[in-house]
């Protein structure tokens, strides 16, 4: 099989620039060897003799020798952590955000992976369905741990009907080998009112946490209703009462778990806590916030970054009129920090903004797009001297929203500045420093 490591990006002064390589180039292999992904190629590369195999855009082939110290990086970015094709998902689950997205969206977010690869790299979920023997194995001989799998539901039966899958049964079968295999993991439950909460739920944290401490940490995540669902299983979102009852039982188990091991264990998503208007947890009961990334606890960190950095300035000489944009879910959070913010000529309204694009069921900032903004701002209208908006809605690095849209672009067609606030403290510094 011919693996595909093009390379996308060389850092400035690195060794790669010295020997020659390019974007556009392909690795075939090193020392002789092919290579599936990156894992397999930090193996490889940590020698102080390599011989990387080349094909230049050209077509020509290149072998190219390099002296380095054992732990020396090469400064190559690659098109794609994997090589050999990310592997994809043999599931149908019936919440699968993948099948709401909006038709002629850009190709990425139709992507379905399942790539264990991914889950050990950049922490992406993994249902385990697809992973043969080998995979098993090479996670064992590797040490990939830890990883991060979406169990949903310990119930087999139920896991079979909530993926559509008929192999999805034996995850408990499944987390036990990983655990034989030294590797611990991270889980995430998509909650389904009706479907997994109840004592579905109760079940699934009594199982996981029987698998504590390789199983770390268990988060669960509201299933998200795009309007895009035509021909999708028929699901609801969380009302308040029920929102409500997932949040005591996970209270219950937190005091339970705390008590016996001294973490938490099991974590809620922010919608749960905004849904039924309870407070947020404080910020120890997150223990390091072991599932930031999937976005468990933000709110909390945000309030705790907020407190931290103090506002100093002496304020504006002239008058100046800030909107800071955010989804409905963060306005309850967002408009008591900021008014209580006293700056001279500083002026600022919490602007939020319906998620027309997905639809009204969904109220996070992370999925608000830059037409929606755009339209909002321009129908509200007002005095306006900038606009500040979550960098949480746009692609990571990039200034792209998920509708393609550029904040460059958002910026032209409103007329006036637009940055990204990436955290508390990066909103703190442009209210109080606005350029
Ligand atoms: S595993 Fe399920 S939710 Fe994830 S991409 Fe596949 S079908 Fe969608």
């Amino acid at each position: 099989m011919a693996y595909n490591g093009i390379v996308a990006r060389v850092m400035a002064d690195s060794i790669a620039v010295e020997v020659g390589l390019e974007p556009g180039d392909r690795l075939i292999s090193v020392n002789g060897e092919s290579i599936r992904d990156i894992i397999d190629l930090s193996f490889a590369l940590s020698d102080e003799c390599v011989e990387l195999l080349i094909q230049k855009v050209s077509g020509e082939q290149e072998v190219l020798e390099i002296e380095k110290e054992y732990d020396e990086d090469l400064g190559i970015e690659f098109e794609s952590a994997v090589f050999d094709g990310v592997r994809r998902c043999a599931n149908k689950c019936i919440f699968c955000f993948v099948d709401q997205m909006a038709p002629g969206m850009r190709e990425s977010l139709y992507v379905k992976d399942d790539d264990y690869r991914l889950s050990f790299l950049y922490g992406n979920f993994v249902t385990l369905t697809n992973t043969v023997p080998q995979d098993i194995d090479r996670i064992r001989r590797l040490h990939l741990s830890p990883l991060y799998i979406s169990v949903h539901t310990t119930n087999g039966t139920l896991r079979e009907k909530m993926l559509n899958n008929k192999n999805a049964g034996k995850i408990m079968e499944h987390l036990d080998t990983l655990i034989t295999n030294d590797i611990e993991m991270h889980t995430q439950i998509v909650l389904c009112p009706d479907i997994n909460d109840g004592e579905e739920l109760e079940k699934t944290i009594r199982d996981l946490y029987s698998l504590h401490p390789n199983v770390i940490s268990m988060a669960i995540v509201p299933v998200g209703l795009s309007r895009y669902r035509e021909n999708c299983y028929s699901l609801q979102v969380f009302s308040p009462e029920k929102a409500l009852d997932v949040i005591t039982l996970v209270r219950k188990w937190q005091e339970k778990c705390r008590k016996r091991s001294g973490t938490s264990f099991v974590y809620l998503s922010d919608e749960f806590y905004i849904t039924a208007g309870q407070p947020i947890p404080e910020y120890d009961l997150y223990d390091g916030f072991p599932q930031l990334e999937n976005g468990i606890g933000l709110v909390r960190n945000f309030l705790h970054e907020w407190e931290q950095a103090p506002i100093i300035t002496t304020g504006y000489d002239s008058p100046q009129h800030i909107d800071v944009v955010c989804g409905i879910s963060a306005q309850k959070i967002l408009e008591p920090l900021l008014q209580s913010i006293s700056i001279a000529n500083l002026t600022i309204r919490v602007i939020p903004i319906e998620n027309d694009f997905f639809g009204n069921d969904i109220s996070v900032s992370g999925l608000l797009t830059g037409q929606d903004i755009v339209n909002k701002l321009t129908q509200i209208g007002g005095t306006r001297t900038g606009v500040i908006i979550p960098g949480v809605a746009l692609r990571k690095g990039e200034g792209v929203f998920l509708d393609n849209m550029t904040l460059d672009e958002v910026e032209k067609r409103l007329g006036i500045a637009v940055y990204a606030a990436y955290s508390a403290e990066e909103l703190r510094q442009l209210l109080q420093a606005w350029r």
